[in-house]
């Protein structure tokens, strides 16, 4: 055992794009590393070709875009598992098989081009399908249909005990429609993390919540600044099929929807009320569940469509007889948006280069690092493809569900998720910064690479949960997603910025996301070996990174440690 033990000052400064950079926040934080002998050899074979060998191959025409259910996808999973087994990792679910199979579930909504809402007295509004109005099943029958149902407007929609917050108060919601807002209370600094998205802000906590209540639809009155993206992302992402894994018995509603801020404040004229005074009216405890005296009917043909695919997983069992049982988790997932409509160059194939082949990359060769060490780890090291992430993050949340491995089990997961294809930086962003330990892990193994740690800029975007990490969280399971900043080593300032948002603007989810050769991969390596670095720590660690005193996981990781029983 090498032991590296920093103490060190952690600037936290939040990414200045767009808008000027609040003052750094300094913090002072001491963790110890305790790193295996051999690391640094093993680090050293993570290396630019290995990771372009295999995002060359998964982001290659020959996989098809990797949609789920297609050939591409089946030859991705064969890909991942061959890797998997020639490195020595054993299969880890029943069978010996490196796959689960997660069963899916294809809707397509036939909204209609106008849905209209009617007054008590008699007058209506209607609104058009993808300008004004987004809708989509709930349920998985191929039709969905609403006779006048009544529109209430149940301000946030959250019950959340621990914040003292109920916005329904016991209202009888069965078979209505609820019209909430989108994000979290957050206009005091103690109040649901102040400024920062909790799971209560996003759209799929909405719903659930509007179904716990037995209500027969929800809205979503949508706007930029609470949803943390424009209306053009909702329209995208939810026009076309819409895969969800294969119901249970969790309440649903029958469909869910979302209006433009200009169609919500006409949906609340109609009834007679303000919808700026009823959001005033949402921003207390105290408040009520507002009737808006306006009914709607919706009748909608689904097109149901099952599939499956799998999530790939292989395990590399640890050498410490208590502690083996116990594992990391190292994550990127497998899918992409497949073959779809062409682009202005009549390409089709959605081959997700870096969105997340880089990725992938990335876990193969922490994975091989971990095998090259002299002996093996402590604690086991499971290698985890999730399926279906682009499309809801259901192959993650699937495992979570299943009991293949129990969640006290699972004592961190690591997150790789697109990745720098433009060089090294001086700084590292991990998304959620301040929910966990790992971020102090992550912060001291950083500092051994000249580098420093940040939080997201736009942290009311929520994108701690918008990939698989949070599927491990919600199982209690302390879990961190980080990658390169935007400090370009011998690059003007503001040049990192520019590169990201020219990317996302012309390949971000297109089929133009390709290998090239113009990708400069060392600082995709360095984010690897830093991932290795606080992978071999935690899987060698006497105490492993909890959640942040308080943090919404917290409890739920108790929980699981408690039941696990050892
Ligand atoms: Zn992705």
């Amino acid at each position: 055992m090498r032991t590296l033990a920093i103490t060190l000052f952690v600037t936290i400064i939040a990414i200045g794009c767009g808008t000027p950079a609040p003052p750094p926040e300094i913090i002072e934080t001491g963790v110890e590393l305790e790193l295996p002998s051999g690391f640094d050899d093993a680090s050293t074979t993570i290396v630019a070709d290995n990771l372009l060998a295999d995002v060359s191959r998964l982001a290659s025409d020959e996989f098809e875009g990797r949609g789920p259910g297609s050939d591409g996808d089946r030859m991705t999973r064969e890909y991942l598992a061959g890797r998997l087994a020639e490195m020595g990792y054993e299969p880890l679910f029943d069978d010996e098989s490196y796959e689960q199979t997660v069963e899916i579930v294809g809707l397509t909504a036939n909204a209609p081009t106008d849905w209209s809402f009617t007054a008590d007295n008699g007058s209506s509004v209607s609104y058009r399908f993808a300008d004004e109005y987004m809708i989509v099943a709930g349920v998985q029958e191929p039709r969905v249909a609403v006779t006048d149902a009544e529109v209430v407007f149940v301000g946030y929609g959250i019950q959340a005990p621990e914040e003292n917050w109920d916005d329904f108060k016991g209202a009888d919601l069965k078979d209505k429609v609820l019209l909430m807002l989108n994000d979290d209370p957050d206009w005091e600094p103690d109040l649901f993390a102040g400024e920062r998205k909790l799971s209560y802000g996003r759209w799929d906590y909405k719903y659930a919540s509007a179904a716990r209540q037995g209500a027969a639809g929800a809205i979503i009155v949508h706007t930029t600044e609470s949803a943390g993206y424009p209306w053009q992302v909702v329209r995208a992402s939810n026009i076309g099929e819409q895969f969800e894994l294969v119901a249970g018995d969790e309440p649903r509603t029958l469909f869910n929807g979302w209006l433009t801020w200009e169609g919500s404040k006409a949906l609340a004229e109609l009834g007679g009320h303000d919808l700026e005074a009823l959001i005033e009216s949402a921003r207390s405890r105290d408040f009520q569940p507002v009737p808006l005296g306006v009914t709607t009917s919706i009748d909608l043909g689904v097109d149901v469509h099952p599939s499956s695919t799998a999530n790939v997983s292989g395990i590399l069992h640890g050498s410490d007889p208590d502690l083996a049982y116990e594992m990391v988790v190292l994550s990127a997932h497998h899918d992409h948006f497949g073959i779809g409509e062409p682009d202005d160059t009549g390409d089709t194939i959605y081959n997700g280069a870096l969105d997340n082949g880089v990725a992938m990359s990335q876990a193969l060769a922490v994975a091989g690092a971990f095998a090259s060490l002299p002996e093996r780890p402590r604690r086991s090291i499971l290698v985890f493809f999730p399926a279906v992430e682009e499309q809801g993050i259901l192959g993650s949340k699937y495992f979570a569900g299943s009991g293949a491995v129990h969640p006290g089990r699972m004592v961190t997961n690591i997150n790789f998720e697109l990745g720098n294809v433009w060089g090294k930086t001086s700084d590292v962003i991990i998304y959620g910064l301040g929910k966990s330990e790992l971020d102090d892990w992550l912060a001291a193994a950083a500092n051994t690479q000249n580098r420093t740690i940040r939080g997201e800029q736009d942290v009311k975007a929520g994108w701690f949960y918008r990939s698989d990490q949070i599927s491990f969280a919600r199982i209690g399971v302390p879990a961190i997603w980080f990658k390169s900043g935007v400090d370009f080593i011998g690059r003007e300032p503001g040049w990192g910025e520019t590169q990201y948002a020219e990317w996302i603007q012309n390949k971000y989810h297109q089929p133009s996301d390709e290998v090239e050769d113009s990708w400069i991969l060392d600082g995709l390596v360095e984010d690897a070996q830093l991932g290795f670095m606080l992978a071999a720590a935690v899987a060698d660690a006497d105490v492993t990174p909890t959640w942040s005193d308080g943090d919404e996981f917290e409890a739920t990781r108790q929980e699981a440690v408690a039941d696990l029983g050892r």
